[in-house]
């Protein structure tokens, strides 16, 4: 079953008035020089906090931001900045609180005024956030009535906020918000009926993290086009020359049988005809473009022949997944590829989905990310969600199997 969220409940289905409602969102925005430079995540979370305040919650929102390791972190990895935007966007007092397991939430929740919302300091700051550590979760059960996760990008972390936090309140008071909805309902569609032609554009390091994915879409799909450091690895299993690209040794045999079986359900796989090639990969200033690699080169982007390929079966695509770039899109000359396909998804007519993670980067990079239908807040979350494994955070929010001890 492709939707996963069958079985748990969405926000719309419970009553907020009034209620102290806990919503864990994921704000790890992208930050530079104590500026948030990316706020996608914020803006993709505003209709579920919206909402929440239209309805006369007592709202108390939170996050995770980065991996905090050290004291130094505390500041560069605080949600400071995002809860000053959020006040600015909404026109509304944010409160951040700095203690999720202190006295100050539960006191200031008592007192609340509708043009106010609590703001919980980085999760993560916390112990026993990643650890899913009972201390917090039953610090935050005692001030909280209802449960909300919208942390789609998060969702496939078993944290405390996401997972135990979920658990503690009764079943009829926990669900889903907007995002988590929007992001899996394209995904399903993608699973159940895609509109054809239907194209995955798979790039990025390794074939090894995308197994998983070709081998839900291998049914789905009308052709796959491949690039990055992935596609050497199907070069090499058919016996072109790849010089010092990065190749998987040990997935030369499955990219071999994936061209056979796809050649046998009559479906489509491109691979690079030409490439942008490099002596060094730190050092990519004289780049070439060339069509047979030579034994002292490696491949960094696809060259023009290949993009121009690619952009021939994108202009007709009725739906393209796209994830992980062309090329090392982050240096100099070797962006091209990645850009193109941007490009192509921009101004084709079909429904493009860009499955988030550096493929979102890539898409804001190219200038082109508000032309893309759908861009995923959740990369990680995505990619296991297509593959069919069941994201923690969704299934903590159904009620328990009957087997289990009911809540009461
Ligand atoms: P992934 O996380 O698997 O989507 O991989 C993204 C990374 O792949 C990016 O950091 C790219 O720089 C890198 N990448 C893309 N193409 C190549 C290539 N031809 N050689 C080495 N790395 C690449």
């Amino acid at each position: 079953m492709s939707n996963q969220l069958k079985g748990a409940k969405f926000i719309e289905e419970l009553e907020l008035k009034d209620q102290r409602v806990f919503l864990r969102l994921d704000l790890n925005l992208p930050m530079h020089k104590g500026e948030i430079s990316d706020e996608t995540r914020l803006q993709a979370a505003l209709p579920t906090i919206k909402y929440c305040l239209e309805k006369g919650a007592k709202l108390v929102v939170s996050s995770h931001m980065g991996r905090p390791k050290t004291d130094e972190h505390k500041k560069t990895l605080s949600l400071e900045p995002v809860a000053k935007r959020l006040g600015d966007l909404l026109n509304i007092e944010v409160i951040l609180i700095e203690e999720p397991d202190g006295e100050a939430p539960k006191a200031l929740l008592r007192s609340l005024k509708p043009n106010q919302l609590i703001m919980l300091e980085n999760l993560r700051f916390h112990p026993d956030e990643t650890k899913n550590g009972d201390g917090l979760v039953n610090s935050i059960s005692e001030y909280i009535d209802i449960y909300i996760n919208d942390a789609f990008g998060a969702s496939h972390r078993a944290h405390a906020s996401i997972v135990g936090l979920a658990k503690s309140v009764k079943p009829k008071n926990r669900a889903y918000g907007f995002l988590i909805k929007k992001e899996t309902d394209v995904l399903n569609k993608m699973l159940t009926k895609p509109d054809k032609p239907f194209v995955a554009v798979l790039g990025g390091a390794k074939i090894s993290d995308k197994i998983g994915v070709i081998e839900k879409l291998i049914d789905q799909v009308d052709s796959f086009i491949i690039g990055g450091a992935m596609a050497y690895t199907f070069l090499a299993a058919d016996n072109q020359p790849t010089g010092t690209s990065l190749v998987e040794k040990d997935k030369l045999n499955f990219a071999r049988k994936l061209v056979d079986r796809l050649k046998v359900r009559e479906k489509n796989i491109y691979l690079p005809i030409d490439h942008v090639v490099s002596k060094s990969f730190t050092d990519t200033s004289s780049v070439k473009t060339i069509q047979i690699i030579p034994n002292d080169m490696m491949a960094l982007d696809i060259g023009s022949k290949t993009i121009k390929l690619y952009q021939e079966v994108l202009k007709t695509s009725k739906m393209c997944f796209w994830n992980g770039p062309m090329g090392v899109f982050e240096k100099q000359n070797c962006e091209k590829g990645t850009f193109a396909i941007a490009e192509s998804l921009a101004s084709n007519n079909g429904f493009n989905i860009v499955g988030g993670g550096d493929s979102a980067s890539a898409a804001h990079a190219s200038g082109f990310a508000d032309k893309m239908s759908h861009i995923s807040t959740g990369g990680g979350a995505s990619l296991e969600y297509l593959q069919g494994i069941r994201l923690p955070g969704i299934e903590a929010l159904k009620p328990p199997m009957s087997s289990e001890p009911q809540e009461v």
